[in-house]
């Protein structure tokens, strides 16, 4: 059932797409669970064009976009499956189509939208970066050289020949989508492709320098002062292992009314240290331990993490959690480090 494709050669498997997409009564956008920039820029980029073909589409995320990615256009429409589970189900149940975009397993929607994509009768189209795709769509696009999901859309998008119809908001979508997967075009997935793509996207109307000011400059004070505290009070640094760290608790969070997002970005700064190949943040959050991992080179932390946490990723930036307490939960990261990191002297 799984067809994987490369996108350069899956002309066939592109023209089945096309003939789908014609014949759905009604098609449903999703990507993963925590919806960051690139997962947001995507879907909203998808969907503006699909709307343009005169085609019902629905934007579904399994949960809240942080406030720094309001700002895009369409968010308004955007339909949230935490909040309305029951119209969200429908939606997943009735539609003729779904792209799954950003993610590469029903799980990372959730484990209540998971349970219903897995089962949901739609043909299913996987549009995705993130290595080992699970076989649970119909068509799946997979190419983890590509720097994110949104530069695979536009290639997606340009493949069906529906260039002309990126307007300047489905391009503002995609140029964000691509803006912050690279951090801003510096990490090694930044490609010639990719900064000719981001020429065509301004040529298309994305308004570039309005774009890095909506998402870099609209921080609130809270968080600016929690990312002071972090990084004066929270950091540890174990040079001899290349790794830094942060370790955040509930209290401390809600003492600078914590809103989601607000550590975006934050275990970049133990990442920019010198000689730090590793770099890593632990958030007690909603209920459990949430994790996030980055990594310089060739120090694999989608694979440490999915070996010793619950989370996967890439191999430069992972995510993951852990159900026990958040002392256990750093206890067990600083047992494991040594012989990891030992791995990439
Ligand atoms: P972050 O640390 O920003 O949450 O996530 C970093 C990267 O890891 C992103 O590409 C994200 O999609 C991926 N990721 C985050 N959480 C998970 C997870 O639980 N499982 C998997 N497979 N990937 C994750
Ligand atoms: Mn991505």
């Amino acid at each position: 059932m799984n067809k994987q494709v490369p996108l350069a050669t899956g002309q066939a498997y592109i023209d089945e797409a096309i003939k789908i997409i014609a014949g759905a009564q009604s098609i449903v956008i999703t990507a993963h669970q925590n919806p960051d920039g690139d997962a947001l820029g995507s879907a909203l980029g998808l969907w503006h064009v699909v709307k343009a073909i005169n085609k019902n589409c629905v934007c579904l995320m399994p949960d809240a976009f942080p406030h720094f990615l309001a700002w895009m256009p369409g968010t308004d429409q955007i339909k949230i499956f935490d909040t309305e589970k029951e119209k969200a189900t429908g939606l997943l149940k009735q539609a003729g189509l779904i792209f799954c975009l950003d993610y590469n397993a029903p799980e990372r929607t959730g484990q209540a939208m998971g349970e219903v994509l897995k089962t949901a009768p739609a043909y299913k189209i996987m549009i995705d970066h993130h290595p080992h795709p699970a076989d649970f769509c119909d068509l799946t696009i997979n190419e983890p050289a590509d720097c994110s999901t949104a530069q695979l859309i536009y290639r997606f998008i340009v493949t069906l020949g529906y260039q002309n119809l990126i307007t300047a908001n489905a391009a503002t979508c995609l140029y964000t989508g691509i803006m912050t997967d690279t951090g801003s075009f510096r990490y090694p997935s930044t490609t010639a492709l990719t900064h000719h793509i981001t020429a065509k996207l301004i040529e298309a109307g994305a308004n570039n320098g309005q774009v890095h000011i909506n998402v870099y400059d609209t921080n609130s004070e809270s968080k600016l002062r929690l990312t002071g505290y972090a990084l004066t009070q929270k950091l540890t640094v174990l040079r001899q292992h290349a790794t830094a760290y942060f370790v955040l608790t509930a209290k401390e969070l809600a003492d600078f009314n914590y809103q989601k997002g607000d550590t975006e970005g934050l275990v970049n700064y133990g990442l920019s240290i010198e000689g730090v190949k590793l770099a890593a943040i632990f958030m007690e959050t909603e209920g459990l331990i949430k994790i996030s991992f980055r990594s310089k080179g060739d120090v694999p932390v989608n694979e440490f993490m999915s070996n010793n946490f619950s989370g996967g990723g890439h191999k430069n930036a992972a995510g993951g959690r852990s159900n026990k307490s958040l002392d256990v939960t750093i206890h067990h990261f600083l047992s494991l480090i040594p012989a990891f990191m030992d791995q990439y002297k």
